[in-house]
């Protein structure tokens, strides 16, 4: 079944993740249920904790429960603004009044590791004059960003030491902002030209790192983060894919 379909006709999704990325539980209506097959269903809510795969973010999971019914959210989609959980009906059947519940360690760490790309996004930036950030993906099972030049491998424990001394303690804010004020308010962004046109722009700034376009979720400060450590290193088209992980 294509997400399109399923999403048609409905009212965009109220997506909590974006104002609060540390709701782990809410109480949501269901706006429609799909069987897919089996115990498979496509179930959308009119608001979300879930945060759908794309932006460099793996898909949350979870479980979304009601008075009779609970079901396991494996995978969550977005098409047009709304947000469909594919979900493993455990038990019941779908009702109207649902509450969701994320599992939580899965998304910290997702956050913890989105938060650290874009300190090691400046981290590289300043080893190689300004390289431009072309890709990334900030969730298990293995985390990497990548970028439009040739990093040598001999330069990754520079890195990684950069990026540590950067994530001591700083504040990460999250503002929505208007395009013409874009210029303003960025500092640090490496793909301005990407960008897709909006109405509004929702900025990520790590305090002194850097500030830019991102609809991820992040940890509140850098001390959540850890230690930051840079695991590999592998040649792409265009440039380079450089991998790390994070651990307390
Ligand atoms: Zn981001």
């Amino acid at each position: 079944m294509r997400i399109e379909e399923i999403a048609r006709g409905l009212s965009p999704t109220n997506k909590i993740y974006l104002a609060d990325s540390y709701v782990r539980k809410c109480k949501s209506r269901i706006l429609k249920v799909m069987r897919e097959k089996g115990s498979n269903y496509y179930i959308v809510p009119d608001s979300s904790i879930f945060h759908p795969v794309g932006g460099g973010q793996p898909s949350d999971q979870g479980w979304i429960r009601g008075r009779n019914f609970e079901a396991e959210v494996r995978k969550a989609l977005e098409s047009n603004d709304v947000i469909v959980l594919y979900c493993k009906l455990i038990k019941g059947e779908v009702e109207e009044d649902a509450e969701q519940e994320l599992d939580w360690e899965r998304r910290h760490l997702i956050m913890r590791l989105h938060t650290a790309g874009h300190i090691i996004d400046r981290a590289v930036a300043d080893l190689t004059g300004g390289a431009e950030t072309i890709g990334a993906f900030h969730g298990p099972p293995r985390a990497h960003v990548d970028y439009k030049t040739k990093i040598e491998e001999d330069l990754l424990p520079e890195i990684e030491r950069r990026a540590n001394k950067l994530v001591e303690g700083r504040e990460v804010i999250v503002r929505e902002i208007a395009p013409e004020d874009l210029e303003k308010v960025i500092y640090g962004a490496p793909n301005l030209d990407r960008l897709p046109k909006a109405e509004r722009y929702r900025i990520v700034e790590i305090k002194g790192v850097n500030a830019m376009p991102c609809t991820g979720t992040h940890v509140r400060n850098t001390s959540e983060v850890g230690m930051i450590s840079i695991t590999g290193i592998e040649r792409i088209e265009g440039g380079t894919r450089i991998y790390y992980g994070v651990r307390p």
